[in-house]
C-alpha cells in the first residue's frame, strides 16, 4: 500500500519587481513593449512553472501518474525562462545612467579574451542577430579555463553549456521587441548596448 505524502508547504517562484519604471527604457524599449513583457510574459513563466510545479505535487499526493518526460521538459522551459528574464531586468537600465562601457576587471578580460570591446560587441551581435527562432545571447564566464565566453541559447535553455555562470543575457524572443522593432532585429541590438548595466555585469564577473 502506498504511504500518503503530505507536503506542508508548496514553494513558487515569483515575478521580480524592475529596478526601473516601464516608461525608463523609451526610447530604446517603449513602456507598452516592457510592461507586456514583464506583465504577460516573463508573468506566464512564473505561472507555469508554479502550476506543473503543484502538478507534480498533487501526483505524489494523490497517486495518479504524470508523463514525468514532458512534464519536466515543460517546467525546465518555464523555469529556465524565469530565470533568464530575471537575469536579463537587471542587466539593462535607462540609458545614460551608468557607464557606457564596461570598467576594471571585466574590461580587462573583454579586450584579453575577445581582442577588444568593440570586437566584442560585433561577435555578441553577431550570436544575437543569428539565435534560431527564439532565444537568447549570453555572455558566461567559464572558470576552468578562467575565460569569458559567449553562448547561444535556443527557446530557454538548449544550446547551454552547463555549468556556465551567466553575466549578461539579451532576449531575442520576438515578443521581446516586435512592438517596437518589428522584424528589425538587428536596431533592437543597437538599441541593447545604449542601456546594458555594466556595472550589474561586473558584479556577477567578481561574484
Ligand atoms: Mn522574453
Amino acid at each position: 500500500m502506498r504511504s500518503k505524502i503530505i507536503f506542508k508547504t508548496m514553494k513558487k517562484y515569483s515575478l521580480p519587481e524592475l529596478n526601473y519604471s516601464y516608461t525608463d527604457l523609451d526610447p530604446y524599449i517603449s513602456e507598452e513593449q516592457l510592461q507586456i513583457h514583464h506583465q504577460k510574459h516573463h508573468q506566464a513563466y512564473v505561472s507555469g512553472a508554479n502550476l506543473i510545479l503543484e502538478k507534480i505535487n498533487k501526483s505524489r499526493i494523490d497517486g495518479v501518474e504524470i508523463d514525468i518526460k514532458s512534464t519536466l521538459k515543460s517546467l525546465a522551459f518555464n523555469i529556465g525562462g524565469h530565470s533568464l528574464h530575471s537575469l536579463f531586468w537587471e542587466n539593462i537600465m535607462p540609458a545614460g545612467e551608468g557607464d557606457p562601457k564596461p570598467s576594471g576587471k571585466l574590461k580587462e578580460m573583454i579586450e584579453n579574451d575577445f581582442g577588444s570591446f568593440d570586437n566584442f560587441k560585433k561577435e555578441f551581435s553577431a550570436s544575437s542577430l543569428s539565435v534560431e527562432g527564439s532565444g537568447w545571447s549570453a555572455l558566461i564566464y567559464d572558470k576552468e579555463i578562467d575565460q569569458l565566453l559567449i553562448m547561444q541559447i535556443e527557446k530557454h535553455g538548449n544550446n547551454t553549456y552547463p555549468g556556465a555562470k551567466i553575466l549578461m543575457v539579451l532576449d531575442l524572443f520576438e515578443h521581446a521587441y516586435y512592438l517596437d522593432y518589428k522584424n528589425e532585429r538587428a536596431k533592437f541590438i543597437d538599441s541593447f548596448w545604449k542601456i546594458v548595466n555594466w556595472e550589474v555585469v561586473s558584479k556577477r564577473l567578481n561574484k
